[in-house]
């Protein structure tokens, strides 16, 4: 339960304009803005040095946001085009002032980032062509940040996970307990608690509550500290649940992956082959979308209802494409085999249904131009599943067979907040002192996730929360 100031129990109390908790990149975007703003910071981090950084650090971040079309290959995207991505992928259901928020903010965000010193690739091809990296991935945004914010004077407080709210009587959150290298401690907060402490991925009990008997063995891509505590202490105090708490993003993950912070081991390429379950049978329609509108539920489908575990097999067509090296960081070598039977033999699967469902795939191809960087619409016909576009006949040995599984990234369910970042209660009253940032925020994302949007939104609303954080303390904690 929330703690009254002025609680016995711990070993030491400090006091900051701002303490945040949580160093990913809505963290460490909150502290260092609060920091430029003229605040006194905590940044509060659970995991040690070397494991800082949180999912983002197993990112490769790459961030979406609006600007124009430029000679590498990006398009134009505008504010309206992103918003209505985001808004059509979550089925209409995300809360679009958050959206518009985020849509609104995102351009800004990223070139804080590079006045901040980020630098960014060129280009991102057959992708829809909106995105950019960092060239550094995830681990240089994370520790670009740190640079920063020390160098602005902040204080990180490592191995200091918090564990619960300061709440005062007037219900206003007054600062954090955690548990700390020196014990427990108390810190207070002037201006505001920024929880920006990920979601619950990492706590399966969690996710087997949210999301279901399949969520016990998923694959954890990122960080083993995100076991949803900020979610919880908040609840506790009063918060108010939102977003889609029985969903979570994932993707199509080489299955040998380890079980645990594996990092980025997800195959993009799967749209230039075809996915067959263990029974050598196709289950889904791989080229139903640009990959990075259908990777989250793929993955969720070879999960829950392709029996845990799939294959994706191409040909040498795919397999010596530039863009497939570049859409997959190999595991261990693939699977290779001179014919399909071997190939089938090789994997384990039913050597006839491999020939059957490769056998009808391969003559319900039908003509037309083979483009990547569009729904170029060269499809099947005449089976089911359909494949929509990108379909070339698997007919080029040897052939190749992958192992795939799902994984889980973040869970999309949060708190409830207002477009300050700014938490709310359960009677739909802001909780004064009180701030939610990336993955920790709800109503976002439903059921599937628009591709390079999490690291923007951490971004963008972990600065909103700051600037309101800093001025609250600016104005002696009260408005
Ligand atoms: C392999 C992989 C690839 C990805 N690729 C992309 C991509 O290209 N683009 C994109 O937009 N998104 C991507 N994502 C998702 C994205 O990285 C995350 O959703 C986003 O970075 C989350 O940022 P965050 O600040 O909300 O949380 P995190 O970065 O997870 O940070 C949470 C922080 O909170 C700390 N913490 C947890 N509990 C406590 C506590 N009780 N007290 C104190 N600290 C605590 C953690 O240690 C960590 O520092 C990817 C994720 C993974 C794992």
């Amino acid at each position: 339960m929330p703690i009254p100031p002025n609680m016995p129990g711990a070993t030491a109390r400090y006091r900051f304009d701002v303490v945040v908790v949580g160093g990913g990149i809505a963290g460490l975007s909150a502290a260092v803005h609060a920091r430029e703003l003229g605040a006194s910071v905590v940044l509060l981090e659970k995991a040690p040095v070397t494991g800082r950084g949180g999912n983002t650090r197993f990112a490769d971040a790459q961030m979406r946001f609006p600007h124009e079309a430029d000679e590498y290959g990006v398009r134009d995207y505008t504010v309206d085009a992103m918003y209505a991505d985001l808004m059509r992928i979550s089925r209409g259901r995300a809360n679009p002032d958050l959206i518009r928020t985020l849509c609104e903010n995102a351009r800004a965000g990223a070139e804080w980032l590079t006045g901040l010193g980020l630098e960014w690739e060129k280009g991102y091809p057959h992708t829809a062509g909106y995105r950019r990296s960092p060239k550094s991935g995830g681990a240089g945004v994370v520790d670009l940040l740190h640079r920063r914010f020390e160098g602005l004077g902040g204080t990180v407080s490592y191995e200091t996970g918090a564990i619960d709210l300061i709440v005062d009587e007037a219900r206003t959150v007054t600062g954090v307990r955690a548990h700390s290298p020196e014990g427990v401690v108390d810190i207070e907060a002037t201006g505001g608690v920024v929880l920006a402490c990920g979601g619950f991925q990492a706590n399966v009990q969690m996710r087997v509550q949210h999301l279901g008997r399949y969520a016990d063995s998923l694959i954890l891509r990122g960080s083993r500290y995100n076991t949803g505590e900020g979610l919880r202490m908040a609840i506790d105090a009063g918060a108010q649940p939102a977003g889609q708490w029985g969903d979570y993003h994932s993707a199509v993950l080489d299955a040998r992956s380890p079980k645990i912070e594996c990092g980025v081991t997800a195959l993009y390429n799967y749209q230039m082959g075809i996915f067959v379950d263990q029974d050598g049978r196709r289950f889904l329609d791989e080229g139903e979308d640009f990959r990075d509108h259908t990777y989250v539920k793929f993955s969720k489908h070879i999960v829950e209802q392709a029996g845990g575990e799939a294959w994706c097999i191409f040909d040498q067509q795919a397999y010596q494409r530039e863009e497939f090296a570049r859409a997959w960081r190999p595991v261990g070598a693939p699977f290779e085999a001179g014919s399909m039977k071997e190939l089938a033999q090789l994997i384990g699967v039913p050597a006839e249904n491999l020939l059957d469902t490769v056998g009808s795939f391969n003559a319900a191809v039908q003509p037309g131009e083979y483009d990547l960087d569009r729904l170029d619409g060269k499809r099947t016909e005449g089976i089911v599943p359909a494949k929509s576009n990108w379909a070339l006949p698997l007919d080029r040995p040897p052939y190749i067979a992958i192992p795939v599984t799902g994984g889980i990234t973040f869970t999309f369910g949060g708190l409830k907040c207002d477009t300050r970042a700014r938490v709310m209660d359960t009677r739909g009253q802001v909780m004064e002192g009180l701030y939610a940032a990336g993955e920790t925020m709800g109503e976002i994302f439903y059921y599937n996730y628009p591709g390079a949007s999490s690291v923007i939104r951490g971004c963008v609303f972990g600065r909103i929360a700051a600037g309101d954080a800093a001025e609250r303390a600016a104005g002696g904690g009260v408005r």
